[in-house]
């Protein structure tokens, strides 16, 4: 998976376009990210026992993989993302601008 959890990325296309975001969420499955801040849509939410408040809540829907790009931490800009496989065996990702490690 190209993106994980708490990796923060960049929208590239739709209404949400160089918004960036902290990934919530992976569902690899779906193809699908949740990005805090993004993509927010409003729900009317009815009062139930877990949330005593109705009315209009606002809530980040998950968005296709492909909508979004992983920024790198190393040189902040959209990353495509490659591969390196380390000595002891560990598969690391590179951001392909600046060549550096994303995961330590
Ligand atoms: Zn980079």
């Amino acid at each position: 998976m190209r993106v994980r959890q708490n990796d923060t990325v960049i929208v590239i296309t739709g209404k949400d376009r160089n918004k960036q975001g902290k990934v919530q969420q992976v569902l690899p499955k779906k193809g699908l990210v949740l990005v805090e801040g993004v993509n927010i849509v409003k729900r009317h939410q009815r009062a139930t026992a877990m949330m005593r408040q109705a009315g209009i809540i606002q809530k980040e829907a998950p968005m296709p993989l492909a909508k979004v790009m992983l920024v790198c931490p190393r040189c902040s800009k959209a990353a495509r993302v490659g591969y390196r496989t380390l000595e002891d065996g560990r598969k690391v990702r590179v951001c392909r601008t600046c060549k550096e490690m994303i995961d330590l």
